[in-house]
């Protein structure tokens, strides 16, 4: 008989659902309906079974076709490929779990490597933000329970996490927000008329570009001075009374997306934001949050912060301190510099979302891409290595776009002999170690772990 499985994780963006169920087959290896999830996450939990899924691990061969080889050999061939590089860069890490990024850790370690995430062309202007002013943020629940005024600032949830107005910050009735979206006013700041403007009580159709203005507007007007007729495109009007609806919130939430770290001003506009959260704090209590992107977007800055204390752009190759310095230290700076002689790309797919130019310096060197599918990134790789798909047949860590850390499940058995990102990169950490004849010392402690772990069961 199929079975539901309930409180599974969905692997897609960064709302991270953990409410979904999945009817999985008697022979616990096919998906075959799921309850909750949007069409994006439901199109993941299928896509898992898709026939066309690789297998086995494939290398290109000198006449520029793809044969498959072992894990062994892949293993090996990743190993000597990063000891012999001067500057590899690993890079992505948004769509795997925790133990994943931690296991990659240790390998940029050993090989002296500069490791980073997708946060450097997404969320990265939102850190170097954070770095100067501070995050005055909240968790999810806090915004479903509390907030009555909702600002939508660059990004637009119905499309990009299509679950987040519902689990979340417009539809859900709180604690203290029995009556649902009635009892919250919508704010969308948006140079397009997007679907989550349509829902908006009020829109904001800002000239493109001109962020920086307008939030500067909104603290000019809370902190009792004049504005112009007319500011970033939008009627003084208008920001007046959005202002003034905010100062009576009992709680005001602003998230904030691609609309302001893509644009121009980047992280000023994120800092600007920032003070403009701290200004609504001298009337009423206030938060802010960037939109991650993906289920674990925010696992690397948790994980890798611990580790080396910096979340992205880290450079490991003076071997004994890290390094942190985006525009000197991030992928795509360092590819269009052609700075990086190896590059691995993990759970991500920089051959569709890197610049071009970018692309074609890394393509001079060994590219290997570990990574469950069939991508850009997999069909200009000199390797590809599969691996389990996180949160449907491999369980971890995975940290929410609020840091909160929530534990996925394995929900069905992964493909035979196919390993997780964890495995695959634990053998390459100690491929290397034999190859250079050192000792393995992150393997012996974790095997510790392990061993004293089930003394205590
Ligand atoms: S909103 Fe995001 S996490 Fe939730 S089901 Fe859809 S894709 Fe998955």
């Amino acid at each position: 008989m199929p079975k539901w499985i309930t409180q599974v994780g969905c692997p897609y963006c960064g709302s991270s659902c953990d409410d979904i169920e999945c009817l999985v087959s008697d022979d616990g290896k096919k998906i075959l309906e799921t309850r909750n999830a949007c069409v994006i996450g439901n199109e993941i939990f299928h896509h898992v079974s898709s026939p066309d899924r690789p297998k086995r691990p494939r290398m290109r061969q000198p006449d520029g076709s793809m044969k498959e080889v072992t894990y062994d050999e892949a293993v090996d061939y990743t190993a000597k490929a990063l000891i012999k590089a001067k500057k590899p860069l690993i890079y992505g890490f948004g769509s795997t779990n925790c133990e994943g990024m931690s296991a990659v850790a240790r390998v940029a370690e050993r090989a002296g490597a500069v490791l980073d995430n997708c946060a450097s062309i997404c969320h990265g202007p939102s850190f170097l933000a954070i770095f100067d002013n501070g995050y005055p943020s909240c968790t999810l629940g806090e915004v479903k329970n509390r907030a009555d005024v909702v600002l939508f600032w660059g990004c637009n949830p119905m499309h990009a996490h299509p679950r987040h107005t519902s689990r979340y910050s417009i539809f859900p009735r709180g604690f203290f927000t029995t009556k649902g979206q009635m009892q919250r006013t919508i704010i969308s700041i948006d140079p397009r008329e997007t679907d989550t403007a349509k829902l908006a009580d009020y829109h904001f159709m800002l000239n493109q570009g001109h962020d920086y203005e307008l939030f500067d507007a909104f603290r000019t007007v809370l902190r009792g001075h004049d504005i112009p007729a007319e500011v970033a495109g939008c009627k003084r009007e208008m920001i007046l009374e959005a202002a003034e609806k905010m100062k009576n919130a009992r709680f005001v939430m602003i998230f904030f997306g691609m609309g302001c770290t893509h644009t121009d001003g980047r992280n000023h506009n994120v800092d600007i934001a920032i003070s403009l959260t701290r200004d609504l704090n001298t009337h009423t209590k206030a938060s802010i949050m960037a939109m991650r992107g993906h289920y674990n977007i925010a696992g690397p800055g948790q994980v890798w912060s611990w580790q080396f204390g910096f979340p992205y752009c880290i450079d490991l190759s003076k071997g004994t301190r890290a390094h942190m310095n985006p525009g000197e230290t991030s992928s795509v700076d360092l590819a269009m510099r052609d700075e990086v002689d190896c590059f691995v790309n993990v759970g991500t797919d920089a051959g569709a979302h890197w610049p071009i130019a970018a692309i074609k310096h890394v393509k001079k060197h060994p590219v290997i891409t570990v990574d469950p599918n069939i991508c850009m990134a997999s069909e200009i790789a000199d390797l590809h290595v599969p691996v389990r798909v996180v949160g449907v047949e491999e369980p971890g860590v995975v940290y929410r776009m609020d840091n909160v850390p929530i534990q996925f499940k394995k929900v069905i058995d992964g493909p035979e002999g196919v390993p997780s990102d964890e495995e695959f990169f634990d053998k390459v950490y100690t491929r290397m170690c034999e190859l250079t004849q050192t000792e393995p010392i992150w393997v012996h402690v974790k095997e510790h772990a392990k061993a004293s772990s089930s003394l205590e069961h």
